[in-house]
């Protein structure tokens, strides 16, 4: 067994030995049985849907929450509906606080929760906590292999290495003494994922000791440095969400030289400080002049760092991340690294449960969908226009009783409708409102196709005007043509509701790749006031109910302290997502903004 290196890694003893000991039962994945059980179970999705349900409620039947609504040992969904309420995470709150304090109970789970996952919590300002335990890993990792053999299927790879941009959070423990770290970070300490992880052929380049490094900057410096010195042997490059990988090769462009030199010297930079990372690189870093002479070479001679990826990896099949909803501005960037690698986006979740896989890889991320999986949780959808006109209609007949909306079933959602998904989770969630909009595109077999379209409470709204989270990002891609001729680009952007001046208007916080003239910048915030084309907001401009558009221009790094706040908060760049709405509430992040304005333009459209 390897030597305990020092207290730093969260890797146990135990744990490790229990991933060695899975690595030798190890089996190579049968991606064609998986594509099998994927496509029966689909193909019966509403009887799978009513199996699930029964399973989780058995399973869980004892646990204190189910017991007080009064199921009585019934598992049908139509006695679910009439007995347990829908939830918000406040709803669940005061539960999931008394899980984490201890001492453990059967309060939302038959079986006690053992972890808690700390969700990113980029839109409220702070991270949840959310139960996780051994029914969701398993869960996890069946999502992992259907994508994988879809994967596998378009893009076949050898079992050769992977360059995953992965990080675990700032580990802790709960009063109750429950690990809390991101779910992300339950995922990749648990051995079951070594495990399964190799029979996907796709082994993680860094060691453990590097995706576990105490901090961020030394954990991204030695993924990057592991890649160069596998170039050859890596099929794919990956991360959570899109973000983490436009994030490093950013940072590749700040430090290669500096690699180079490492990988010449076969010496670890005196940057990377924490002995554990030094004593794992040490062991992979041996002097190579002619591997440094040719990436060098090979980075000297871009154009801007347009096909980067390819150059630097020449076996790379694919690109692989979450790159839909919040991560689609970063797809312009990600392309621009990737030159003709395919970019795939990975599937559909929360740290709450798995919703869906992309099962078509070769669509552009701008037009994947999410095929759910009908034995991970159990789900329902509130139907947004159907509620809406609803809505609308009871307050014209004055006989309005409630607005308590009315979900429908995964099997009886409509093409072309929009809904806000409900999970009831192997992880003790019970039609928990995950807050995420979706739109219905088709059916795989019995089991809808989702589009992600936006986090529901994501709304830039001041008057009667209503525009989400892609309405902004249209917003942006619309003005920022106007930078891009001058080589120009947006590097993250962001937005706020100025409720305080009379009347109210909307923010666009800007971070831009270098010096704009100001007549450009000022084009550009007629820009994004025209480009808002929702029929509320263009009506209420024009009668001045909503004051004129403010562009600010950020300087270099804010959103970069945006990230670093994050992280010291106990998240973990996985899962981290930019918020692009900040609300009154988050007032760290809204105070880093404010604090970081360089520019300010006020827009002349109307
Ligand atoms: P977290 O709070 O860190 O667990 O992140 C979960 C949230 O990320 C989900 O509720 C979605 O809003 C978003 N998300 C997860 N997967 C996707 C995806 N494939 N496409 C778009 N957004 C996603």
């Amino acid at each position: 067994m390897k030597k305990k290196l020092n207290s730093e890694p969260l890797f146990g003893a135990r744990e490790r030995e229990d991933s060695v000991a899975m690595l030798v039962k190890m089996e190579i994945l049968d991606v064609g049985e998986v594509i099998k059980e994927f496509e029966s179970m689909t193909k019966d999705a509403e009887n799978v849907q009513r199996e699930t349900l029964k399973k989780i409620l058995e399973e869980n039947g004892n646990a204190e929450y189910l017991q007080n609504l009064g199921l009585d040992g019934r598992t049908d969904p139509e006695s679910f509906k009439a007995c347990v309420p829908l939830v918000t995470h406040k709803d669940l709150e005061p539960y999931i606080q008394r899980i984490a304090d201890g001492p453990p109970a059967p309060i939302l789970t038959g079986k006690p929760i053992t972890n808690i996952s700390l969700s990113s919590g980029t839109t409220q300002g702070k991270p949840k906590f959310v139960p996780f335990n051994d029914e969701l890993m398993e869960t996890t990792l069946q999502i992992f292999r259907t994508s994988y053999a879809f994967r596998n299927r378009e893009f076949p790879i050898k079992n050769e290495k992977a360059l995953q941009f992965i990080y675990s959070s700032k580990p802790s423990k709960t009063k109750g003494g429950l690990f809390a770290g991101t779910a992300t970070t339950n995922v990749f300490r648990n051995s079951e994922f070594k495990n399964a992880t190799k029979a996907m052929q796709s082994q993680c380049c860094s060691p453990d000791e590097v995706i576990f490094a105490p901090d961020f900057h030394q954990s991204l410096y030695c993924h990057l440095l592991c890649g160069l010195i596998f170039r050859e042997e890596i099929q794919f490059v990956s991360s959570t969400f899109a973000h983490s990988i436009i994030h490093a090769f950013r940072t590749f462009e700040q430090v290669w030289e500096e690699l180079c030199a490492d990988i010449r010297e076969g010496v670890l930079t005196s940057r990377i400080t924490s002995p554990s990372v030094q004593f794992a690189m040490a062991k992979l870093l041996r002097p190579n002049p002619e591997l440094a002479d040719l990436i060098h070479r090979k980075c000297s001679g871009l154009s801007n760092w347009y096909g980067l990826i390819p150059e630097l990896f020449p076996n790379v099949k694919y690109i692989y991340g979450i790159m839909t909803g919040s991560m689609e501005p970063y797809l312009k960037k990600l392309r621009h690294y990737a030159g003709d690698v395919p970019l795939v986006s990975a599937d559909y979740g929360s740290s709450e449960g798995w919703i869906g896989a992309n099962v078509n890889p070769k669509v552009p991320p701008e037009s994947t969908t999410y095929a759910v999986l009908p034995n991970i949780g159990y789900f329902e959808f509130i139907p947004l226009r159907e509620n809406a006109e609803e809505q609308v209609q009871d307050k014209v007949d004055a006989s309005f009783i409630s607005m308590e909306p009315k979900p429908v079933g995964l099997t009886e959602v409509k093409i072309g409708e929009e809904y806000e998904v409900i999970v009831t989770s192997v992880a003790g969630l019970y039609r928990y409102r995950l807050e995420d909009v979706v739109k219905v595109m088709g059916f795989h077999n019995s089991t809808p196709e989702l589009k992600f379209i936006c986090r529901r409470n994501l709304m830039l709204t001041v008057n009667i005007d209503k525009n989400t989270e892609k309405d902004l990002q249209l917003a942006v891609e619309e003005a920022a043509k106007l930078i891009a001729k001058e080589k120009l680009e947006v590097i993250d952007f962001s937005s706020h509701v100025d409720l305080w001046s009379d009347p109210g208007h909307y923010v666009i916080f800007w971070e831009i790749s270098g010096e704009v003239s100001e007549q450009v910048l000022k084009e550009c915030c007629n820009c994004l006031d025209r480009s808002f084309v929702d029929a509320g907001y263009v009506s209420s401009r024009r009668v001045n109910a909503i004051g004129p558009l403010e562009l600010r221009v950020l300087r270099r790094g804010t959103f970069q302290k945006i990230l670093d706040h994050y992280l010291g908060l106990g998240a973990a760049v996985n899962q981290f997502k930019t918020p692009r709405c900040v609300g009154p509430t988050n007032h760290k992040v809204l105070q880093i903004l404010c604090d970081n304005v360089a520019k300010s333009y006020s827009s002349t459209a109307f």
